[in-house]
């Protein structure tokens, strides 16, 4: 996310570097630096002037203040400062109270609405308990009413649908209705896009805005389209005064400009981003993890909370007993795969963490490795699975022809299992180590 920025950025720090203190000249290159790299990331050239004018202003004023910082580190933190702020400051929540509590989903078609739409409704049902009925109104791709109904079972909400019935206004009504009388306590709202912005797309989004008075009206755009994602947001704002703003597709080769600029822009924030096809690569935004991240420093806090969802507790404990007697086996290290997989995928998983992110950057990785390491252990008998000891090396020729895999590649992952194995035996059995864990989980 964001590399391209991220490299400049940082290159824009370097000029700083060796100058003990900041003067107007030695700061001059550095501003330049960033002004360049924000327009490079698709920031339009007055709000990147303004950004570099206000970071200025912040770096002379504090020239003489903070001795013991150097002057490269003052400016990230006035740069890091500077980028929460484009981006709006502090988080703003979703407001889903009523009864039901109405969300009406907005953007152009392929933007990513359906697919967030199934998102927002696990994210309501697991964070917030609540009971949510999606709505299909997009009435010209029966395609669409289809995806609908799948995200909807696969994040196990139910969804109103008429298939038949070609007025998204009475659709909306009717599913409002029905929630009210089935205690459903969210309704999301999937609408029609267009292409392009026009005219008749705008009526009828206003039409069933105005019919249903949302609590929450959202507009999703792709932030692969840059300035154009601004221009968007601007028009739909215009026409239906939306709340907040969700960005899809941030896992892509985004530059950044709609994230850093939509706000500043439209005047709206961004209260949800999208980073991948599957239903948990939803996260809050927040102003500041983002500006971090910006600026290669990962997001630690996110990959914890994203985590912690993830924990039981129970499991832990077992895991931690089993780990102390050696006896951590192939199925718990399956069982533990299964809990990393439900994170979201490996790629955005390891950019939310510091330095990760440009340590992998021209890596690609391969979440399909996963599978084929699964497929190694669903090939191994129950007590091969739960006595590692036993593979020996006719089993293992017995493994790779079950598995498809050539005998290399099951005796390197075997390999690494053990390697793994006693790496973590060793940790559990020092009290320092087995302290560090200990405060984690805390
Ligand atoms: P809609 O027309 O606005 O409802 O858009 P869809 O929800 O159908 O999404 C269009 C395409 O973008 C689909 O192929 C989605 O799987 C994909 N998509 C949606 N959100 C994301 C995202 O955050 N990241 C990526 N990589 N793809 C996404």
């Amino acid at each position: 996310m964001f590399d391209n920025l991220s490299d400049r950025l940082e290159g824009a720090f370097k000029s700083l570097t060796g100058d003990n203190k900041i003067t107007e000249i030695n700061v001059a290159t550095s501003l330049k630096e960033i002004r360049r790299a924000l327009v490079a990331a698709d920031v339009n050239y007055k709000i990147a002037k303004e950004f570099t004018d206000k970071v200025k202003e912040k770096a002379l004023g504090t020239e003489n203040v903070l001795k013991a910082v150097k002057p490269g580190q003052l400016m990230v933190k006035i740069v890091q400062d500077e980028l929460t702020d484009l981006m709006g400051g502090q988080s703003v929540g979703i407001n889903v109270k009523g009864e039901p509590g109405v969300v009406l989903i907005a953007g152009l078609q392929g933007s990513g609405k359906t697919t967030f739409s199934g998102k927002l409704a696990k994210y309501l049902k697991e964070k917030r308990k609540m009971k949510v009925l999606l709505t299909a109104c997009d009435v010209y791709r029966p395609a669409a009413i289809d995806q609908l109904t799948v995200l909807a079972g696969q994040v196990g909400a139910e969804i109103y649908k008429e298939p038949e019935n070609k007025n998204p206004v009475e659709i909306a009504l009717k599913a409002i209705d029905f929630a009210r009388q089935n205690k459903f306590d969210v309704v999301i709202v999937d609408t029609a896009g267009r292409l392009s912005v026009d005219e008749k797309m705008m009526q009828e989004i206003s039409d069933v805005r105005e019919a249903i008075s949302p609590n929450e009206t959202l507009f999703v755009v792709d932030s692969m389209t840059g300035q154009d994602a601004v221009n968007t947001a601007k028009a739909f704002n215009e026409r239906i005064n939306y709340d907040g703003v969700v960005l899809t597709k941030l896992d892509g080769d985004t530059r950044g400009g709609a994230a850093l600029s939509v706000k500043y822009t439209v005047g709206k924030p961004i209260k949800f981003v999208s980073t991948g096809e599957k239903m948990d690569a939803i996260d809050v935004f927040y102003p500041d993890r983002m500006a971090q991240r910006i600026l290669g420093m990962g997001d630690i806090i996110s990959f914890v909370e994203r985590a912690q969802d993830q924990f039981d507790e129970e499991e832990a404990k077992r895991l931690e007993k089993k780990i102390k007697k050696n006896k951590f086996d192939f199925n718990d290290f399956l069982s533990q795969l299964a809990q990393l997989k439900k994170m979201g995928d490996m790629k955005s998983l390891l950019n939310m963490i510091p330095g990760m992110s440009k340590a992998m950057k021209n890596i690609d990785i391969d979440d399909s490795a996963f599978g084929r390491v699964e497929a190694i252990i669903y090939s191994m008998t129950p007590q091969e699975r739960a006595d590692p000891a036993l593979l020996n090396m006719s089993r293992k020729k017995r493994i790779a022809l079950g598995c498809g895999q050539s005998m290399e590649d099951v005796n390197r992952f075997i390999k690494q299992f053990d390697g793994m194995r006693k790496m973590m035996h060793k940790m559990s059995n020092n009290p320092m180590m087995a302290q560090m864990a200990g405060n984690f989980k805390g």
